[in-house]
């Protein structure tokens, strides 16, 4: 499997506005005015890919475990009224089902999916005979073998417009990160799908709004793709994930901030 000089909607994007690719949203859609206010506030800014999780894979029970199908009619309205491409996570056939129904543009596999192959096996099965762009994380174990296995799973199904994300790997280690990063993981995924795009999620490394910052500059040094941020009109209120979203205006200072270098990697 060999990803250069292919021509995907990812590439597509690059090629048309340049490294980093930006996706960015709230961690969960809420409410229709929140992913409303969100994606008029992103698109100003020039957001590649509008994300918004709706059915949300949480470790507790009683916690909010997403919107449900009501969500993928508010991300229908951000492409139908906005133009913005929409993406949302995936963890079963019936999930890829919906979100293809309502004609979201971009899937994605979430860490707690990518553990398990049977439910990777799932989802590569509901989307035989589709065209759409998949984004797979990585699991939450670093184990490089499981995030290849799935990336295999759904490029066998059909699906050869893909990208992987990184988004770290969890540790009962104390450490100043939510995930650790272990950088290498990513590098040697890259080695062995040459050409792949990566993409960083420093929301869910680093676990809180500072780290958001050096986390992506980091990537991008490493030549990156692009970049997914949770982002809340209120993050402190967020339903989920309030200590790492950051307001639209603080995303556009981070990106602003953000230099592409050449890179060696
Ligand atoms: C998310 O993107 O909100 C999410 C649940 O991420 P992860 O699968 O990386 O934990
Ligand atoms: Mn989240």
């Amino acid at each position: 499997m060999n990803f250069k000089n292919k021509d995907t909607y990812f590439s597509d994007l690059l090629a048309g506005r340049g490294r980093p690719l930006v996706i960015a949203g709230p961690c969960s859609a809420e409410s229709e005015q929140q992913v409303m206010e969100t994606a008029e506030a992103l698109k100003k800014l020039n957001v590649h890919l509008f994300r918004a999780g709706i059915w949300k894979p949480r470790s507790r029970p009683n916690t909010f475990e997403g919107i449900g199908l009501l969500g993928l009619e508010w991300l229908g309205r951000v492409k139908r009224e906005l133009g913005m491409r929409v993406t949302t996570e995936v963890a079963t056939g019936r999930h890829v089902e919906e979100a293809l129904k309502q004609g979201i543009d971009v899937l994605w596999i979430g860490a707690r999916t990518t553990v398990n192959p049977f439910a990777v096996q799932e989802i590569a099965d509901a989307l035989r005979g589709v065209q759409v762009p998949v984004m797979v994380k990585n699991p939450v174990n670093p184990d490089l073998a499981l995030w290849i296995g799935a990336i295999e799973r759904i490029y066998q199904s059909g699906i050869t417009d893909l990208a992987a994300i990184h988004r770290g790997f969890s540790s009962y280690q104390p450490s100043k990160y939510r995930n650790l990063p272990v950088w290498q993981i990513p590098i040697e995924l890259k080695a062995h799908f040459q050409g792949l795009p990566v993409i960083v999620d420093p929301s869910h490394i680093g676990g809180t709004r500072e780290l958001i910052h050096p986390l992506s500059q980091r990537a991008l040094d490493m030549g990156y793709d692009g970049v997914m941020i949770e982002t809340h009109p209120n993050p402190a209120e967020a339903l989920s994930d309030p200590e790492q979203q950051v307001t639209p205006a603080a995303l556009a200072e981070i990106l602003d901030k953000l230099q592409v270098r050449k890179t060696n990697y």
